[in-house]
């Protein structure tokens, strides 16, 4: 089945996200976490697209070898930034030779500095829904957009971004996936905004599990996903205790998911940062949790 069908279903979904190596260290850890991953069967998992230069090619030769060498349905995120038409048409056309399917439309953020002024490309699409419209012209493609709790960094306001959203959707996407939350209720916020505007577009949580600090401190500042100030509190009295901080990081993360998948969420989009301990562990609560 495709990743469109998987959504839809009864069954919540359950996927991965990796990023493309820059270095065969990286590559070495890389296909470990996937290796290792790949026992928990997961409904499908994705490459992000890199943003800009090297990476980028490395993004569609990691798509093709997971389609080719594993038992995972894999997703390849695809921008619009620096490329032409044509470009665009070449990579999917790789893609789909390679048997991929599934893409994950985005605009990209301008290489260097990601607040910078976003310049189209002179032959290229200027946002992500004229990208949606592109790959399903190309044949027949899932294609997943993205979705934010807090607005588009560079949205007026949460109406615009909203409206925006659904436009994007009305494009021709058939599933979105947020940007990381650590509050159940700001991504709840953003899926009833969306279904009282009359969209029924699946939108998948995308979630972190954080196991230190810092990763929490910069993965905020990365996505604007603000840090809840009563979790901040809790992991400042064990701020010392790196094990303590691992420890609360999981287990805040399976009581969001438990809340989610209460809810009724359409899957859990994990982001792994390529390794696959805390997203095991995470994983292993919930099925718990699940069972019981
Ligand atoms: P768009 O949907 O084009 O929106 C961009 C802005 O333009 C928004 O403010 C929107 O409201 C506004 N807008 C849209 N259409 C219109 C219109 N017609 N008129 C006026 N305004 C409009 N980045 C990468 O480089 N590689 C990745 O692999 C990657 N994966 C991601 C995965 C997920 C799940 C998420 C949430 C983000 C990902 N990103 C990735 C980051 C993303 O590229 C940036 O956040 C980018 O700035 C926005 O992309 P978008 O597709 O939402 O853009």
């Amino acid at each position: 089945p495709s990743i469109a069908q998987l959504v839809r279903a009864a069954e919540p979904t359950f996927s991965f996200e990796f990023f493309p190596p820059k270095s065969p260290e990286g590559e070495t850890q890389l296909w470990q976490a996937i290796r290792d991953l790949e026992t928990l069967r997961p409904s499908f998992v994705s490459i992000t697209y890199g943003a800009g230069g090297s990476t980028r090619d490395t993004t569609v030769a990691v798509t093709e070898r997971v389609a080719t060498e594993t038992t995972l349905l894999p997703m390849a995120h695809l921008t619009a930034v620096n490329h032409s038409v044509a470009e665009l048409r070449h990579i999917v056309g790789r893609l789909a030779a390679a048997g991929v399917h599934d893409i994950l439309a985005v605009r990209g953020d301008p290489p260097g500095n990601p607040q910078g002024e976003w310049v189209r490309h002179p032959e290229g699409v200027l946002y992500a829904a004229d990208l949606v419209r592109l790959i399903k012209e190309l044949g027949d493609f899932t294609v997943g957009v993205a979705a934010f709790p807090y607005k588009h960094p560079r949205s007026p306001d949460v109406e615009s971004d909203t409206a925006e959203f659904i436009a994007k959707c009305r494009s021709g996407a058939d599933f979105a996936i947020t940007q990381m939350f650590f509050d159940a209720d700001d991504y709840l916020r953003l899926r009833d905004r969306v279904a009282a505007a009359g969209c029924d577009t699946p939108i998948v949580p995308g979630v972190m599990p954080v196991t230190s600090l810092r990763t929490i401190e910069r993965s905020s500042q990365l996505s604007g996903a603000p840090f809840p100030r009563h979790l901040a509190a809790e992991f400042d009295r064990v701020a010392d205790d790196p094990a303590a901080v691992r420890a609360l990081g999981l287990a805040q993360m399976s009581a969001m998911c438990d809340r989610l998948l209460a809810e009724g969420v359409p899957g859990i989009h994990f982001i792994t940062l390529n390794r696959s301990t805390a997203t095991r562990e995470v994983w292993q609560q919930l099925s718990l949790s699940a069972i019981s």
